[in-house]
């Protein structure tokens, strides 16, 4: 059982850092930070188009990086585009909560099956940082800092 899970996990996860989704900046983002994760050399720059309403009408990234982080940055991406600031910033205290072993389930509704995939990688916790960066990122951007390091 735990290694068919590992072969979904593997296999999600690098088909999301193969093909990523979202992977562009676009021209008409009003928000946006840059992430850098010393632990394992990861950069991403994350991008919004946030509405009046706080709602995220557009949601992409650009980054060089570890599979996990590239992949975290893809599905992170199509998870919180068409959601609110409220629900995004939820997401990822649900998100963090899960990869740091605090939890062991949340309930996101249609997206629970992807976090909890991407939750897989608290198996190695070296790899928690490359995780994580991608959602820092979008919380910076958010709050209108430019810059966030995860250490
Ligand atoms: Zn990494």
């Amino acid at each position: 059982m735990m290694d068919e899970l590992r072969e979904l996990y593997q296999e999600v996860i690098l088909d999301h850092s193969k093909n990523p989704r979202n992977f562009r900046h676009p021209e008409d983002a009003n928000h946006e930070a840059h992430g850098y994760n010393p632990l394992c050399g990861d950069t991403v720059s994350v991008y919004l188009k946030m509405g009046h309403n706080g709602l995220i009408e557009d949601a992409a990234f650009v980054g060089k990086g570890c599979a996990i982080s590239l992949a975290s940055a893809s599905m992170m991406t199509d998870i919180i585009k068409g959601k609110t600031e409220a629900e995004a910033r939820e997401i990822f205290d649900g998100f963090k909560k899960l990869v740091t072993g605090e939890e062991n389930d949340f309930d996101a509704g249609e997206d629970t099956d992807r976090l909890m995939m991407l939750a897989g990688v608290k198996e190695f916790p070296m790899r928690v940082k490359c995780a994580t960066l991608p959602w820092h990122a979008m919380t910076s951007a958010m709050d209108e800092k430019p810059e966030v390091t995860t250490e």
